[in-house]
């Protein structure tokens, strides 16, 4: 349904550096999966060899970008725990396999803990703590965001300065996008008022304000949903929307205004 409808995929982390590069007249959508379940990565065994289930979400984007190259298969998967996928045996292999495919790992955080529930140093704890353990298992690689287990955001400024970033045990970490539970879709990255500390995120289901909704949504008001232009290297903007232009994340790329 995306693909069809004219979405591709972009990265996290092109959502966060303002890199949108899909092509003329496409609009960028962001896959994101959490609490990293055995469906989403399932290794099977087929006539004696080791494969990835056609079945788990992995699996079914390699097969769709096969066929679609365009479509791009980069998606996040948004882990917890010491035993991501439920398999321990492939742990290592699966997550090696993502980011040498261009899949993300970010983070929902170590215990699945409601972090509104927590203060600074226990954010902290178990914010460092699954960094930590990742980027340990897949060295360089750098987790740059986190999805808040049951949407939970705390109301104090220290805490929430803590899931922004922070160190535990020697260990630094920066999340410089999280994800909200959500439910309508994000502005764009170049716009003043999106707060890359509470991003909305959209429910792959039928339901009211789930992905059908808001497609249907963007095919009746086509003026409220984001086009590219095709031109990665220049930001275009709306006059009107000028005044809620964040130069800072522009940086020194260029910007083309449009009446
Ligand atoms: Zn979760």
């Amino acid at each position: 349904m995306l693909y069809e409808k004219g979405y591709r995929l972009i990265s996290v982390s092109d959502y966060i550096d303002g890199n949108i590069d899909v092509g003329a007249g496409m609009t960028p959508v962001v896959v994101t999966f959490d609490d990293g379940t055995l469906s989403n990565f399932n290794i099977i065994e087929e006539n004696g060899e080791f494969v990835i289930d056609p079945d788990c979400a992995v699996g079914i984007i390699n097969a769709f970008a096969e066929e679609h190259p365009d479509f791009g298969r980069t998606s996040a998967f948004c882990l917890f725990g010491t035993n991501p996928f439920r398999q321990g045996e492939y742990l290592e292999y699966k997550l090696k396999y993502l980011v040498d495919n261009g899949f993300e790992i970010e983070s929902h955080s170590y215990g699945h803990e409601n972090l509104s529930e927590l203060g600074p140093e226990a954010i902290m704890k178990s914010l460092g703590k699954i960094d930590r353990f990742i980027e340990e298992k897949v060295p360089g690689y750098r987790i740059r965001a986190l999805a808040l287990p049951y949407g939970g955001r705390p109301k104090d400024d220290q805490a929430r300065a803590a899931i922004a970033q922070g160190r535990f045990e020697g260990n630094e970490y920066r999340n410089e996008a999280v994800f909200a539970v959500g439910w309508q879709p994000e502005r764009s990255p170049i716009d003043m008022k999106t707060d890359f500390q509470y991003l909305n995120r959209v429910h792959a289901s039928n339901e009211k304000f789930g992905i059908r909704y808001w497609l249907e949504d963007f095919d009746n008001h086509p003026e409220k949903r984001f086009v590219s232009d095709g031109d990665a290297e220049t930001f275009t903007v709306n006059e009107k929307d000028l005044a809620s232009l964040s130069y800072e994340k522009v940086g020194d790329r260029a910007i083309r205004v449009i009446k």
